[in-house]
């Protein structure tokens, strides 16, 4: 198939993880992280767009624009939380890290998302680093050690971390007070202000208090130089206002409102990185300590880049030339631009320190909360059991993602999404302009009277659209520069409607082709050479849907361009149209919403925001015909379900054009299902 395609427009950034990327002097270098998923537990759709997908959209935006992007997240898998975890599935921490990282890179790699490298803290780099930084800090005089007194459990022989203490409140008498709070009193509680403490790992060991030595970071001596720091990067980074600082670059957080606190970086633990001895006499008291949980995860980052490349310091040891970009939840704030950054500067080595920081609220699911013990809403591997494609998730999740204020998650909103917007606005309009070259044009784009590069903005018939494009193209640039991820994809939106008003206003069809062939070629010319651009824009969000429409153009992956131009020339062959996305049926809402609704009911934790019922909630009480006749047993609305799905299935195949026989055979179990039902509405 011929290719016509004007030179210079292509993404010379490969697709994450293809090759090493390193930063190249002089030019715009992006290092962007995702907050270290916890390593003892499977993430939830809140989990997904609050930090590892809003930064792939980061990352894939910024390889569009031909820019040097690494983006690096991994498994933070030492503590406490995996420690006991472990103890509970009785493997060791080792093994319960190997099963969850594995969890968490399968879930994300059906999402699409592209990392570099999607590492772990469990490497000797990561040791390594970890103990470097340390080791500075002891240097630098910004270590100090102090003697507290600390739970201890005499028969797991072991200090006990709070949350696994339990007494009797000092303050209310409340008998089931945790370590660290009172569910009486609401109170915080130091453990070894318990009364008759007990071990929760078992009720008849005997816990007493014992001392214990600690080395504590002295971020008080910091606070001066990470104050003016955090000021400077506010401004500099174009930081949206969070929990550290507000929109009058004033610094908010209580901790260092009322004075920073030397804070203790080591633990009476064994899994996790070993305290390396400072030099001093104190040493000894250190052994068989290892470091605070957060004070090693943050140098995963640098760690995982070790992993990655040897060269990591480029990336790390490179301010002039590497803007780093951190994207996480909103409870991680803290972590991110006072202990971090505090830690980096009294290290003292030539750091990257943070550019901007990008934080979500949470997501809640379906008027209240996700909830892992009550099995409530879509956790990790679940979603492709649905049968949305991961582009869909993808852009749903991104639709909603929750930027100034807490988002719910609802099954109809996600389906309306698939069915309206990506459908009928943006899938019709690639649908419509690309059947129209294959039908009319035998695949090949007609020759206009446009010369390639960017169309005029005085053109004589088309100027308000080539206009209304660009400044569209602009305001998207825009956005997604000051990491509006949201907006980006509304914007990308409007530019497909515009396509829609261009061919409906142009009234593309056979007679428009029969009575003015020069301005019909020039019509789906510059409708094409819009696709193409799409393509590019919707790269960052849905990156599977961009390769389709690729393929189907023929063309190779292109640059976020500032204007629409002719890039797509003659003569070009295309691929092969085919729909970009399929219908769902709104009477999956009612399945969905049952299969992850869990052991709990719908909880109340949240309010559920109003909405209008929806026709399809109305038809889901008439299921294939079957009439509605009082309450249902448990086994009709289970085969209901099964039929149902069953359904998607059997269309599926058929649209997949699978073999007759495969086909044939769902049928008749669809029909075998069908006749069950009947029995059981009859019986
Ligand atoms: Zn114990
Ligand atoms: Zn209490």
């Amino acid at each position: 198939m011929t290719r016509n395609v004007r030179e210079n427009i292509s993404r010379l950034i490969p697709d994450p993880g293809q090759s090493a990327v390193l930063p190249k002097d002089g030019e715009t270098n992006i290092l962007i992280t995702s907050a270290l998923p916890y390593c003892n537990n499977v993430p939830h759709l809140g989990n997904i767009i609050g930090s590892v997908l809003s930064a792939d959209v980061f990352s894939r935006y910024n390889r569009a624009r031909n820019r040097r992007t690494l983006y690096i997240c991994g498994t933070d898998e030492y503590g406490t939380a995996s420690e006991t975890a472990a103890l509970k599935e009785g493997v060791t921490p080792r093994e319960l890290c190997d099963k969850y990282h594995a969890v968490h890179k399968e879930t994300y790699e059906w999402f699409d998302i592209g990392f570099d490298l999607f590492g772990r803290t469990s490497t000797p780099y990561h040791t390594e680093i970890c103990q470097s930084v340390y080791l500075n800090l002891g240097k630098n005089d910004y270590l100090e050690k102090q003697v507290k007194d600390q739970t201890y459990c005499d028969g797991c022989v072991k200090f006990l971390a709070d949350r696994y203490v339990e007494g009797i409140c000092p303050h209310c008498g409340f008998p089931d007070a945790r370590g660290d709070q009172c569910d009486g009193c609401s109170r915080t509680l130091d453990a070894i202000d318990l009364i008759e403490p007990r071990c929760l790992l078992d009720r008849s060991h005997k816990v007493v208090t014992r001392s214990s030595s600690h080395m504590y970071f002295k971020l008080d001596a910091i606070q001066p130089r990470l104050e003016e720091w955090i000021k400077e990067s506010y401004k500099e980074g174009k930081w949206s206002p969070n929990a550290t600082i507000n929109t009058e670059g004033e610094i908010v957080d209580a901790r260092v409102k009322t004075g920073l606190r030397p804070t203790p970086v080591t633990r009476d633990l064994t899994w996790g990185v070993p305290i390396p001895p400072l030099g001093r006499e104190d040493d000894k008291e250190m052994d068989g300590k290892v470091l605070y949980v957060w004070f090693d995860a943050v140098n995963g980052y640098a760690s995982i880049t070790a992993n990655y490349t040897p060269e990591w310091r480029q990336w790390w040891h490179n301010p002039e030339n590497v803007k780093l970009y951190q994207f996480m939840g909103k409870d991680n704030v803290y972590f991110h631009t006072i202990y971090f950054p505090g830690m980096l500067l009294a290290d003292g080595g030539h750091w990257t320190m943070l550019h901007h920081v990008s934080t979500t609220e949470y997501l809640n699911y379906e008027g209240g909360k996700f909830s892992k013990s009550k099995n409530r809403g879509v956790f990790g591997p679940q979603a492709k059991e649905t049968g949305i494609p991961a582009s869909v998730w993808r852009y749903y999740l991104l639709a909603t993602r929750p930027e100034t204020q807490d988002a719910m998650f609802s099954w109809a909103d996600c389906i309306a999404a698939n069915n309206n917007v990506l459908l009928k606005n943006f899938g019709n309009f690639v649908n419509r302009a690309l059947k129209f070259v294959s039908s009319q044009y035998n695949g090949i784009i007609p020759e206009s009277s446009d010369e390639p590069g960017p169309l005029s903005p005085n053109d004589p018939l088309d100027s308000e659209f080539i206009n209304e494009v660009n400044a569209l193209l602009k305001e998207y640039v825009d956005a997604l520069e000051s990491v509006k991820i949201r907006l980006g994809l509304q914007i990308a939106m409007l530019v497909s409607n515009r396509g829609n008003g261009y061919l409906q206003a142009a009234g593309l069809n056979k007679m428009f082709l029969a009575e003015n062939p020069q301005r019909c070629a020039q019509v789906v010319s510059r409708a094409v050479n819009l696709i193409y651009v799409l393509s590019a824009l919707i790269y960052p969000y849905m990156p599977s849907t961009s390769e389709a429409i690729l393929e189907q153009l023929n063309a190779p992956a292109r640059v976020i361009p500032e204007v629409l131009s002719t890039d797509i020339l003659g003569g070009h062959h295309i691929g092969k149209p085919d729909h970009l996305f399929k219908p769902i049926d709104e009477k999956m809402e009612a399945v969905w919403k049952g299969k992850f609704e869990g052991s709990g009911g719908v909880s109340q934790e949240a309010p559920a925001p109003k909405r209008k019922p929806k026709k399809a909630t109305a038809d889901n009480a008439r299921v294939n015909g079957v009439k509605e006749n009082g309450p249902k047993s448990e086994e009709a609305l289970a085969l209901e379900a099964r039929i149902l799905e069953h359904g998607q299935y059997v269309r599926s195949l058929k649209e997949k054009k699978e073999a007759k026989e495969v086909i044939d055979a769902a049928v008749v179990e669809l029909k075998k299902l069908k006749t069950e039902l009947a029995a059981l509405e009859k019986a």
